[in-house]
């Protein structure tokens, strides 16, 4: 086995930036893919659990490949549990 420790970042996202796009999100007019396309843009991705705005980026090896995931706050405090565990 090569796999090596996650490696843990932070997303950073500029806080007027942030608001904006949390108040589009709670606009009904807006189609979900207009929502999808917003995110992806602000904050490069989604949580890979939830599908809401990511704050950390795991990354680590698995068997060679890299792998990189964004969780959320709600999600990567899910993760650390599980990672602790480990
Ligand atoms: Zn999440």
């Amino acid at each position: 086995m090569t796999n090596s420790k996650p490696e843990i970042s932070e997303i950073i996202i500029d806080k007027q930036k942030l608001k904006e796009l949390q108040e589009r999100l709670k606009n009904p007019h807006f189609s979900h893919d207009a929502k999808n396309d917003l995110i992806k843009k602000v904050a490069g991705g989604f949580c890979s659990d939830c599908g809401e705005i990511p704050t950390k980026i795991v990354s680590y090896d698995m068997d060679g490949a890299r792998l990189i995931e964004k969780y959320c706050d709600k999600c990567f405090k899910k993760w650390e549990k599980l990672e602790k565990k480990k």
